[in-house]
């Protein structure tokens, strides 16, 4: 197996000189199983530059899965191009949202919306099937197993766990490990400390000895004090995450849109000095890095 980063900023895109080396796009990442099966995870602005790569090889077949449809992760499906030929299968996997019951369909359709896009729904050519996942229902695409687990966000939002090959990699969307919503001084705090404990233990026995995890680490922790419930992780929890998982390579993604190339290596360089036993297992994502295990 192996996968490949193709969008790796939060929230919006942002192309410029201070952005070239780790990118500018968002969310997105390729993976290709031994028998070149092809698995997306998200199809944020970056999933167009891998289409312009599939556009040879066509008829194709790719399995999209969607970890939750704020705009940085589905913004990329309207041009995602394999869609407009015919002969080419599309996937589009997603969950089933409690709030608004609506599947996965719906983050096409809206976009192609007459005032949104040029081009209907209607004149996609490949066929497209919807498939809605729930919570740790392992689906099958080929040879690899992908599980979904729902992961704190303000919507409805699974991480991934891909098993195939021997390897396996985890990747968390957009996550905040949740905090107690009671005061300590509350009745209800005891009760809902333990519910949190139980989650973040299946969250844990997920994304267990996985070779790569990818996770949410938008914000330093100064940042994430003023923005408590946005739905975002940090590097702190990041690493945290990795430590208990015993995780063999930890990749931080999802940058926060203002943090620059210079900002990323200079937070990489503290991070190794603050945790040196990460050192060579801890890597900031950039679009076009590769990895094969
Ligand atoms: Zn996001
Ligand atoms: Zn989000």
């Amino acid at each position: 197996m192996k996968f490949k980063f193709w969008g790796v900023r939060g929230s919006i895109p942002t192309p410029g000189p201070q952005t070239v080396k780790y990118g500018g796009n968002t969310t997105c990442i390729e993976i290709r199983t031994n028998r070149n099966e092809l698995i997306i995870l998200d199809a944020g602005t970056g999933i167009h530059a891998l289409a312009q790569t599939l556009l040879r090889d066509m008829p194709i077949t790719a399995h999209i899965f969607i970890t939750h449809t704020h705009w940085d992760h589905i913004q990329g499906l309207p041009f995602f191009l394999p869609i407009f030929f015919k002969n080419n299968r599309i996937n589009l996997y997603g969950g089933q949202d409690p709030v608004t019951d609506e599947n996965i369909n719906r983050a096409l359709s809206a976009q192609l919306q007459y005032s949104y896009f040029p081009i209907h729904e209607a004149q996609l050519k490949a066929r497209i099937d919807y498939l809605t996942v729930r919570p740790g229902e392992t689906v099958s695409v080929g040879s690899a197993r992908i599980t979904p687990i729902i992961l704190n966000h303000p919507v409805l939002n699974f991480g991934y766990r891909v098993d195939c090959d021997g390897a396996s990699l985890f990747f968390t969307g957009d996550f905040e490990s949740p905090i107690n919503i009671y005061q300590p001084e509350d009745d209800n705090y005891a009760s809902y400390r333990g519910f949190l404990l139980e989650k973040h233990q299946e969250i844990i026995e997920a994304m267990q000895d996985v070779d790569a995890l990818i996770v949410d680490s938008s914000y330093t922790d100064e940042e994430y004090a003023t923005r408590l419930g946005w739905g975002h992780g940090t590097y702190r929890s990041g690493i945290k995450l990795a430590s208990e998982a015993n995780a063999k390579r930890l990749f931080l993604t999802h940058h926060e849109p203002t943090r620059t190339d210079a900002d990323l290596d200079l937070i990489y360089r503290d991070l190794l000095e603050q945790h040196p036993r990460f050192a060579d297992k801890l890597f900031i994502a950039r679009e076009g890095l590769e990895v094969c295990f």
